[in-house]
């Protein structure tokens, strides 16, 4: 006879706390393993790259040593497709119930997901999925949206009883160590946030204790926003922490007085922006392979190898762009207003073509997040019609954002030598003054890959056509009708 077991499907929520899917695997009282799928369909996705896997196997090697201080089996890392696990397992098990969170993915994972709904009814597995988000699937409109938000957001946390769970361990299954593919995870070239739901919560505790003071003075400041902002966003895109558990904290800090109210409402309103921007997706998963209105497929952008190379290696010349692009390159964030910049100045300034920049920005955001991604590529890109279009100045950006030029020269030294107005625009060095700073333009420093100016009176005039087209008006009344709160 077959023993029966259940299992725990870890998918973006690698925490042990505040927890639905461990709370009903261990009240459900038959023995469940807890697995982590590393899948070569959703590896090959491109969206993804190394450091979201090494992201997710160091937030497993956390769990696995809380689960060992409290005597219990550790989380299996499966290389392979979720299915031939299924498969395997059962020839040996008959597994009951598979306990997950509900995702809102890629089409890649929503289509695994279709895919192993089906195989889990002919294989009468029943499978419990948990929001993690105040995200509906199959929502039509937006009008009960808000009040379910809140409903949500004030639900309490379901701490699992860890003391009463029986998990197992099936060796056999923990192969990822044995694959070619693991010598991607143990790649740490770059140094990238602390994985880890202890992590998250130091991030959290700093945050609401000091860190919040000056957030919004900082926000858009790409040198002071690595402090000012809470930095928990890739903590949440992973589930080492939940938005529940950030509102539980919020409400009791707000209660007891212990914080700058503005500013943590502020940062409050964009942890509920992140559900709406993920329901936004929910409804419209197409947005990743077309544009939100229609009527800007008509907008043929460029697909230019070079310019590409230039932009994502941070070589166009245009110093607060390229020094925005190493950092990513080398600690996968940037506040807000850098990530809006450097999408809207390659997708506008250099006209290329908006798939490009969200799958290669996707593969270097370590928070990469799908249902906030798409929506703001297609906003900073200008392809909704609904929203006012801002195409970002980079040298504006520079003066105001990085007026000493901080940012700038920790990620491009090379340009030290000149004196500030022409760290922020080097393209303004005069012959004579490539010699009195030793510094020569295309050779120390690349000239600018295009005339902004010229660029910026280009694309506002081809976004205009689109924008007083009777398509792109009907769109936008489609999309206004469908996901305005
Ligand atoms: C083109 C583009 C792509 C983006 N892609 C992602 C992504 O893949 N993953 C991601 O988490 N954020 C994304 N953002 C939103 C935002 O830039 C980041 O959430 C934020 O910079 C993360 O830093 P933080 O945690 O310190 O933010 P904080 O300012 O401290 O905000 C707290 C949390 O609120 C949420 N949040 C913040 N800003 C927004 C916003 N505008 N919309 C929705 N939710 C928000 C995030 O979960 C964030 O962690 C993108 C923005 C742009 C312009």
């Amino acid at each position: 006879v077959k023993e029966e077991i259940n299992i725990v499907w870890l998918k973006r929520d690698f925490r042990l706390s505040a927890h639905d899917a461990f709370y009903h695997a261990i009240e459900s009282h038959l023995p469940f393993a807890i697995v982590c799928f590393f899948e070569p369909s959703i590896i090959n996705d491109k969206h993804h790259s190394a450091r979201h896997w090494q992201y997710i196997f160091h937030s497993v090697l956390e769990m696995n040593e809380k689960l060992s201080q409290k005597q219990l089996s550790p989380v299996l890392c499966y290389y392979g497709e979720v299915k031939d696990f299924f498969e395997d397992l059962g020839k040996n098990y008959v597994v009951k119930t598979v306990f997950s969170h509900l995702e809102i993915g890629v089409q890649t994972t929503f289509n695994r997901d279709l895919e192993i709904k089906k195989f889990f009814k002919e294989n009468k597995i029943l499978w419990k999925e948990f929001k993690q988000n105040a995200v509906k699937r199959g929502l039509r409109n937006r009008k009960n949206w808000l009040p379910f938000y809140h409903e949500f957001i004030n639900q309490p946390i379901l701490n699992p009883e860890w003391e009463k769970a029986k998990n197992i361990y099936l060796p056999a299954f923990d192969n990822l160590k044995k694959s070619d593919f693991y010598k991607n995870i143990l790649d740490t070239k770059y140094c990238f946030q602390k994985a880890g739901e202890d992590a998250a919560q130091e991030y959290l505790d700093s945050f609401f204790e000091k860190r919040h003071k000056n957030y919004l003075q900082n926000i858009s400041r790409p040198f002071e926003s690595v402090n000012t902002c809470s930095r928990l966003s890739a903590h949440i895109a992973w589930g080492n922490i939940s938005v529940k558990q950030i509102f539980q904290v919020y409400k009791k800090a707000y209660l007891e007085n212990q914080i700058n109210k503005k500013q943590i409402n502020a940062f409050m309103e964009r942890v509920r922006w992140r559900c709406h921007f993920i329901q936004k997706f929910e409804s419209e998963i197409i947005i990743e392979k077309q544009c939100f209105n229609q009527a800007f497929s008509n907008l043929k952008r460029n697909r230019d190898k070079t310019v590409f190379d230039a932009w994502s290696n941070g070589k166009t010349g245009f110093p607060l762009v390229d020094a925005c692009m190493i950092a990513l390159k080398e600690t996968g964030y940037l506040n807000f207003r850098m990530r809006a910049m450097v999408a809207s100045f390659y997708i506008n300034i250099l006209w290329q073509d908006w798939k490009w920049a969200a799958m290669y920005l996707s593969s270097v955001f370590l928070d990469f997040e799908p249902g906030i991604h798409y929506p703001q590529i297609h906003m900073q890109a200008g392809n909704t019609g609904i929203h006012t279009l801002r195409i970002y100045n980079p040298y504006k950006q520079s003066y105001e954002k990085d007026t000493e030029a901080k940012f700038i020269l920790k990620w491009l030294p090379q340009l030290s030598k000149l004196p500030i107005e022409l760290i922020h625009e080097p393209h303004k060095l005069t012959a004579m003054e490539e010699m009195m700073y030793d510094f020569r333009l295309g050779i120390n420093y690349p000239k600018p890959i295009v005339d902004f100016e010229n660029q910026l009176k280009f694309a506002k005039k081809e976004i205009a056509i689109i924008l007083h087209s009777k398509q792109c008006q009907q769109e936008a009344n489609r999309i206004k009708n469908q996901h305005v709160n």
